[in-house]
């Protein structure tokens, strides 16, 4: 069968470590990618993410990255009078270079295609957290949720910075390519398939813990006809039961486990609830679609990508029959191979299914395949086999900095046995 793209992701710092060059001959050379992306800017997460060291860079063993830094230049006037502004490295081995126009370089030398990701917090959440804490995702109660790390996007700052910066990222650099991994809204752990909920009643149950009941939620949420109280009613009802650890709530919360009760059944018995999930998802098809315009605004050639990166997105807002209209092409981010578990791999059928479902066979789906510590040669190969018969248009490894070379070999051996090309 026949592909269109294979796409790996480069840190700024396997850049600077490995070297330009050596880092494109490996993920070209060993594992056949056609396209490359720089995740431009990213999140506090220790790299690498599921060992502890790193297999092939030989000035570190391993790297916290700063938080949300953007690796590349972008102007400043641009952000003029705007709340938020972009936050650059303060390391000195990262803040001098443009990391992005480095790859672009490179990777236009090979005839490479050439993307960039715009990874999940998008913003110092440490600094919103001191300076602007009103912009983030709030409970019910008012406090932060996800530990301050959800901005709020339905406050005007917000997305006023994201599109922005999502324009003028494609505006001043050379990529086919913009995609994102904005977090949605925050679901208390329901979106996650390794979340402790082992129902659909139960992640239900829980999203009410997530966010967001903010002011500038309240007001979108009238402005557009929604029933704020009776989602403060409802949300506050279904709360107190899902948090009791005593007294009469405790023992409703007890009956409705054991009940067996379908998600529809519980929405049924808190409609205001229903009423938020809307509202959400009405929320974010707004902002996709807000950053969709802003990017062809400023170059309609650039691709706009969602990289889908929970396994119950609909949890987070996200309805998938929205992304006809609001995405070029969707990345699932599902790295079932890095959990050592072939059984696992029909995780990803789910997902590419889902997907699939919601943008339609016009537009691409590309399979990601988790090529970290320990996923296995094995493990990537049946990975792969199976993809093939998904009916998608492309894979994603995720990602280099982690992947052994036996691993990154493996996408290779993988495709020659599922029969899988690219086309030329
Ligand atoms: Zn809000």
């Amino acid at each position: 069968m026949y592909i269109k793209e294979v796409a790996a992701s480069l840190y700024p710092w396997d850049l600077a470590d490995e070297g330009v060059d050596r880092c494109i001959d490996n993920v070209t050379g060993l594992a056949s990618a056609n396209s490359l992306y720089l995740i431009g800017v990213m999140h506090w997460e220790k790299r690498p993410l599921t060992g502890s060291f790193y297999p092939h860079n030989p000035v570190r063993k391993f790297y916290i990255p700063e938080n949300s830094r953007i690796y590349y230049r972008v102007s400043d006037k641009a952000f003029d009078g705007m709340l938020l502004k972009p936050v650059k490295s303060e390391r000195d081995f990262l803040n001098g270079t443009d990391w992005l126009d480095t790859l672009s370089g490179a990777a236009r030398k090979r005839n490479l295609k050439m993307g960039v990701e715009l990874s999940h917090t998008i913003y110092d959440t440490a600094k919103a957290q001191k300076e602007n804490p009103q912009i983030l995702q709030k409970h019910l109660d008012g406090t932060p949720v996800g530990g301050g790390s959800y901005l709020c996007l339905n406050n005007p700052h917000v997305r006023q910075y994201i599109t922005t910066l999502f324009a003028e990222t494609v505006r001043n650099h050379d990529v086919d390519f913009i995609q994102t991994c904005l977090l949605l809204f925050e679901s208390a752990g329901a979106a996650s398939i390794n979340s402790r909920y082992t129902s659909g009643l139960e992640r239900m149950m829980h999203t009410v813990n997530g966010g967001c009941f903010c002011q500038e939620c309240r007001h979108k949420a009238l402005s557009k006809g929604y029933d704020w109280d009776l989602i403060l009613h409802d949300a506050g009802r279904l709360s107190t039961l899902v948090n009791a650890e005593i007294g009469e709530a405790r023992m409703d919360k007890d009956l409705l486990l054991a009940s067996g009760l379908s998600s529809a059944g519980l929405l049924l018995e808190f409609p205001g609830v229903y009423q938020w999930m809307a509202f959400r998802m009405e929320s974010i098809k707004e902002i996709l679609t807000e950053i969709y315009n802003a990017v062809k605004a400023a170059d309609s050639k650039v691709e706009v990508r969602l990289n889908h990166c929970f396994e119950y997105q609909e949890f987070m807002g996200l309805r998938h029959g929205d992304l006809k209209d609001c995405v070029d092409s969707v990345r699932d981010s599902d790295y079932s191979e890095q959990t050592g578990n072939p059984d696992r791999l029909i995780v990803k059928q789910r997902q590419i299914a889902k997907i699939r479902r919601g943008v339609g066979f016009d537009k691409p789906v590309l399979a990601s395949i988790g090529i970290r510590p320990n996923a296995t040669p094995e493990i990537i190969r049946e990975s792969i086999r199976r993809a093939a018969n998904l009916g998608i248009d492309g894979l994603s490894l995720g990602h280099y900095d982690g992947a052994s070379i036996a691993n990154l070999k493996a996408v290779t051996q993988g495709m020659q046995e599922a029969e899988m090309e690219i086309l030329p």
